[in-house]
């Protein structure tokens, strides 16, 4: 039977009968794989087919080809940024999570404004210009006023050399006027996960306050897009239910978002369950994700929808992060901390989760580094303008790339000249080098000026 929200319409037997029916068929499978490498997305029948795939020789085919896609759009560039948890106040009872409403583990906390302030500073003396800002589900008596204060107070906070450039925010579905006016806050990306799209599992694991409530969630994105918020980010908490459902409902959510206002969602987030303090349920999930089939599904995606964005926290550890960038990840968190004032002082009783990756910002820089990515603060596009349907205008026939592996670079440069330790800078001036000798004539033209202005001196360079 077909559920029908508001806008968006999960089809449940459609995915169960086509589960059931598939099997693994060598010769459709690497047909599906030639179809990936065109760069034009998978259709469901074709993610069916790569979601039966269990034999190694075909297994391996599918890494190599997500290997292929990877290079081909994103290059070497790795955007990181870091979580910024303002509030573990929360209404919900979702079973898998510490802030859960009644969780007396949890030492209830919604920073204050200079707790924001403070918080922000440490992030940008790491090198940090992205953050995402996250919050429970119950706000301080202002409201979302408080949300709309914590935003201004973020941006408002400059240092010698730096400052936070964008702000992404994962915080409760609101209104289309709220998130009109959450717009007018200058956020970047709006990001919500589903957690799950089965109906029966969501409503099993969600006990309490308006999260209950799936088709609330599942509109939340159409009202986003509605209020003009033109990058959304969507996600499934793997874990809960059978993760190639979970991948074939979310392209069906994906798909109508495109149908109804021309553009999908500007990234997808892939959290598998981490054990969480006073969430039992959280040490047992219901079906996890083994560590091949996660490799799997982060591949799956990078061929369905190849030019949009995916994100990898630090919920894995350095090891799964790191064969999981090969893959198809094309931004990572780096330093987080998931209580709120975690910057300041880490407090594993108010955080809401555990880390899998507990490296500094300086660490992991280096560790990708000498992998051969380059770090990327850039935050150009969102303050050109190039958003939603104008960015995959862009992004489609592979023009972004002239401005984000220029960017990425000039963005690194700031970094290693003010923030890296000795250690970090030489691997990464290395690498510079390296990335400039090895770039077209073209970019190599707009990269060098912007590289020379920022070791001069100049801040935030990008075209
Ligand atoms: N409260 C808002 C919400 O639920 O959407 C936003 C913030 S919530 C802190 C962000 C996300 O953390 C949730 O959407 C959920 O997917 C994830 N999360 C919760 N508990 C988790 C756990 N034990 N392990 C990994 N991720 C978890
Ligand atoms: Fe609250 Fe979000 Fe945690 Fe659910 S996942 S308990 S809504 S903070």
């Amino acid at each position: 039977m077909a559920i029908n929200s508001d806008a968006i319409t999960i089809d449940e037997a459609k995915i169960h009968t086509a589960l059931e029916t598939t099997r693994e068929d060598a010769v459709r499978v690497r047909e599906v794989l030639d179809k990936a490498l065109e760069l034009k997305g998978l259709n469901e029948s074709d993610v069916t087919a790569l979601a039966c795939v269990e034999s190694p020789e075909l297994l391996d085919a599918l890494f190599t080809t997500a290997k292929q896609v990877k290079d081909e759009i994103y290059g070497r560039r790795m955007v990181l940024f870091a979580p910024l948890y303002v509030s573990n106040l929360c209404a919900n009872d979702c079973v898998y999570c510490a802030f859960r409403k009644g969780n007396p583990a949890v030492h209830r906390r919604a920073l204050r404004q200079e707790e924001v302030a403070g918080e922000t500073k440490i992030l940008i003396d790491q090198g940090h210009k992205r953050v995402l800002l996250v919050a429970g589900e119950a706000y301080p008596k202002e409201g979302l006023e408080y949300i709309f204060k914590c935003i201004e107070t973020i941006y408002d906070v400059k240092t010698e050399w730096g400052e936070i450039r964008r702000i992404n925010v994962n915080i409760a579905p609101l209104e289309v006027d709220e998130f009109r006016a959450l717009k007018a806050c200058r956020i970047g990306t709006y990001q919500l996960f589903q957690e799950t799209y089965h109906r029966d599992t969501y409503s099993r694991v969600h006990l309490a306050g308006r999260k209950r409530d799936f088709d609330w969630r599942i509109g939340a994105m159409s009202r986003a897009m509605e209020a003009g918020i033109d990058d959304v980010g969507v996600g499934v908490l793997f874990g809960l239910y059978d993760w190639r459902f979970e991948v074939l409902a979310l392209m069906q959510h994906v798909a109508q978002l495109e149908e109804r206002f021309g553009v999908g969602c500007h990234t997808i987030s892939v959290p598998r369950i981490e054990p969480a303090v006073g969430a039992e349920a959280s040490e047992h999930p219901p079906m996890p994700v083994s560590d091949t089939d996660f490799r799997k599904l982060v591949a799956i995606l990078r061929l369905t929808v190849p030019y949009t964005g995916l994100i990898m926290s630090t919920r894995e550890g350095p090891d799964m992060r790191r064969e999981t960038l090969a893959l198809g990840v094309s931004q990572i968190s780096a330093g987080s901390r998931t209580n709120p004032g975690g910057y300041d002082k880490e407090d594993y009783e108010m955080s809401q989760f555990s880390l899998g990756d507990h490296r500094s910002v300086d660490e992991v820089v280096r560790d990708i580094s000498q992998m051969g990515y380059i770090p990327s603060f850039c935050t150009g596009c969102y303050r050109m303008g190039r958003t939603g349907q104008d960015f995959m205008d862009l992004a489609k026939p592979g023009l972004i790339k002239h401005y984000c592996e220029v960017n990425a670079v000039s963005t690194f440069v700031e970094f290693l000249e003010h923030y890296a330790s000795p250690e970090t800078k030489a691997v990464g001036d290395q690498l510079v080098e390296q990335v400039l000798a090895e770039m077209s004539p073209g970019q190599r033209n707009r990269a060098e000026p912007l590289v020379r202005e920022v070791r001069d001196g100049k801040r935030d360079a990008y075209v």
